[in-house]
């Protein structure tokens, strides 16, 4: 479970005119990574287990879009109206809605203690576009964690799945349960169930991974910057294999760069 100084990553959750606090802590080679995987793989999880090792945040598109969906109705703008409606249904939201949000908050891309983006980018064309503004920025990207897991394990671990509604920290009822039922470890906010976490949605976000995001396997792939990682297991192991693996990339590009996949 994350640290309770872990930052509130309030410029992600809420955008550029909040600030976090704590400051994530400037590091001298922050770790940026992207999360792969289909929905209910755990890159959540992994998101935060990674960050207390590698202290880089998470920062997940999925996330924002809850946050907003907890405001009042009359704080939203139509974009983000518009788009919690694709989210209910477990469709992905429209390109243009999503890079309008991470452009809003690029800032995140720049903060000197790194991010682990999960839950984008999500189609070819927010890969393209995250692509164009990294090099803009000079800012490198080290790895594009590939989480890989059996189909009838992503059912399980969907439906199981609880969210804190103050955190966002995830549980799961048998795999990872909280200390104290139905409640977050980390700040006792009441956990729920998400809506797109109901049958109905788990298929149709499933297909729109198929279709949409499983192509950036290949694009990452290309650009040298894959690392497939098996997600079988307690989380903790898989945490471990993937620090690993991040571990055995850097002493690797050290020694001339051998590709990974
Ligand atoms: P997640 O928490 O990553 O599973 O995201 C939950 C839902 O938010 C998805 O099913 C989409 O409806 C929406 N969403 C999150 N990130 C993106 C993205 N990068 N592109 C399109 N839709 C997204």
């Amino acid at each position: 479970m994350a640290s309770p100084d872990q930052p509130d990553r309030a410029a992600w959750l809420q955008g550029p005119s909040a600030q976090c606090n704590p400051r994530p802590q400037k590091q001298d080679n922050p770790w940026r990574l992207i999360l792969l995987g289909p929905p209910g793989v755990g890159k959540g999880t992994q998101a935060e287990l990674l960050h207390q090792q590698l202290h880089a945040c998470h920062l997940s598109t999925g996330d924002v879009f809850r946050a907003a969906g907890g405001r009042h109705e009359c704080d939203l703008s139509p974009a983000i109206k518009a788009a919690l409606e694709y989210m209910r249904r477990g469709d992905l939201v429209p390109d243009s809605i999503v890079w309008e949000m991470i452009l809003e908050r690029s800032g995140c891309l720049r903060c000197g203690g790194g991010f682990l983006l999960d839950g984008f980018p999500r189609t070819l064309k927010q890969a393209e576009s995250l692509r164009h503004q990294l090099e803009n920025q000079g800012i490198t990207l080290h790895a594009v964690v590939n989480y890989e897991l059996p189909i009838n394990g992503i059912v399980q671990r969907l439906g199981g799945r609880r969210t804190c509604k103050k955190c966002k920290a995830v549980f799961h009822v048998t795999e990872r349960p909280p200390k104290i039922a139905h409640l977050c470890d980390r700040c006792e906010g009441a956990l729920y169930q998400r809506d797109d976490d109901r049958p109905e949605s788990i298929k149709v976000r499933l297909v729109a991974y198929e279709e949409k995001t499983a192509p950036l396997i290949e694009f990452y792939r290309e650009l040298g910057l894959l690392l497939s990682i098996s997600a079988a297991g307690r989380p903790e192991e898989i945490c471990a294999r993937t620090v690993a693996a991040l571990e055995a990339r850097k002493t690797k590009s050290a020694f001339g760069g051998a590709r990974s996949g």
